[in-house]
């Protein structure tokens, strides 16, 4: 099979899997118990806290472990929401947030009473600031605000520095989902005015339903999940196999990190098996920025005319390839995806557009073989006579 659907999961490095066992077969006490075996456990579950720190520039204490980027959003948000005043109830984003945002942000609305205001976006799929960047923008309602480092359809990376930095001058926290961004690019969380993130193991080869919750130290927040676990901030006994897989898979990836060659290495693959395909079929065009400094190194959307983008899948994976259109639980709906939408991609192009996500596992060979397969499965859909080959 070939692995183009990175951005929905990526393969479980081996010394992930092999901690994992370890855990579920030795290690196996609760870390909460005062006996040795329990204290064994405990251990292993602060040094993948130092792991996770170290990925991230910050303080173990400051690192919260959850279920995945969806527990960790709804404990930022949330859990701002309940510490902040009474009459600051308005949460600012975007219109193309990952689900776990958007949908919590919508049910926030429709029950407690807050409002959602949205941040306008760039024909690229980049936030603008401009609004921001009027002081009479944040006015006294608003209580945080929250958007994606990188879009998970398209790649593209938001100015979340300068965002930041103008959240600080107003006092408001802002939380970045970071599930695209955490394991793939550096996030030196000491230099860059972020007070609270969110991060799922599974995107960076660490296993599933795992993840954490970045709070700097001094943001005021109250716990969703009462328990005296993760010092009071979020309760449960701990999912002792996933921390120390994603401790397993943090250190993986800092290691991957140190040398941006790899990183380049990628997105050349990625340059090569998009300017092939673009070639390759006639009004194919990418969804999203182009400039390498606002993508990331591994996403490639491209919309195909005169096709819809499901029939491509299921048409692609039994020819051998995985990819996906819009968000990866999105697949299977015949709506447009609201990411494209919203950044005006005509509706035409956006209901034939597809996900291509490689990883640090990618190869040359996975792109010759993907595009010996793809523009022939694009051809056969559009009912020409390159169908043939397929
Ligand atoms: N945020 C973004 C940008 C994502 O891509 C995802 C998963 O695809 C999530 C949040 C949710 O992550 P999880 O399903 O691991 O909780």
């Amino acid at each position: 099979m070939i692995e183009l659907d990175n951005n929905a999961t990526t393969r479980p490095d081996p010394e992930v899997v092999e901690a994992m066992i370890e855990c579920l077969t030795t290690l196996w006490h609760n870390p909460s118990s005062i006996h040795r075996a329990g204290q064994a456990v405990r251990r292993k579950v602060e040094l993948a806290r130092q792991s996770v720190a170290a990925l991230l520039g910050v303080k173990p204490g400051e690192i919260i472990f959850t279920s995945g980027a969806t527990e960790s959003i709804n404990i930022a948000v949330r859990g701002l929401l309940a510490a902040a005043p009474p009459h600051r109830r308005t949460i600012i984003t975007t219109p193309i947030e990952h689900e776990a945002v958007r949908d919590l942000c919508t049910g926030l609305e429709s029950t407690f009473g807050v409002t959602v205001r949205k941040l306008p976006i760039t024909h690229e799929g980049i936030v603008d600031t401009a609004p921001l960047e009027d002081p009479s923008f944040f006015d006294d309602s608003v209580a945080l605000v929250t958007l994606q480092w990188a879009n998970n359809e398209t790649g593209a990376i938001h100015p979340v520095e300068r965002i930041g930095a103008i959240c600080r001058e107003r006092s408001i926290p802002l939380h970045v989902d970071a599930a695209q961004w955490v394991g793939r690019m550096p996030a030196n969380l000491a230099a860059l005015p972020i007070d609270l993130l969110s991060l799922s193991a599974h995107k960076f080869h660490g296993p599933k339903g795992a993840g954490a919750l970045f709070v700097r130290q001094g943001v005021r927040m109250f716990p969703l999940l009462a328990g005296s676990q993760e010092r009071g901030r979020r309760g449960g006994t701990e999912n002792t196999q996933g921390i120390i897989g994603l401790g397993v898979a943090a250190q993986r990836a800092m290691n991957w990190l140190a040398d941006p060659a790899e990183r380049n290495r990628i997105a050349a693959l990625r340059d090569r098996f998009e300017n092939a395909l673009l070639a390759a079929v006639p009004g194919a065009a990418v969804n999203g920025p182009l400039h390498p400094d606002l993508r990331l190194w591994n996403t490639s959307n491209i919309g195909f005319p005169k096709l819809e983008a499901d029939a491509l899948l299921l048409l692609l994976s039994e020819r051998g390839v995985n990819a996906s259109a819009g968000a990866a639980c999105g697949s299977g709906s015949l709506e447009a995806s609201p990411v494209l939408v919203a950044m005006g991609v005509p509706e035409s192009r956006a209901h034939g557009s597809v996900r291509f996500s490689l990883s640090r596992d990618s190869t040359d060979n996975d792109i010759d073989r993907a595009l010996q397969i793809i523009p022939a499965c694009v051809a056969k859909l559009q009912g020409s006579s390159a169908a043939a080959l397929v």
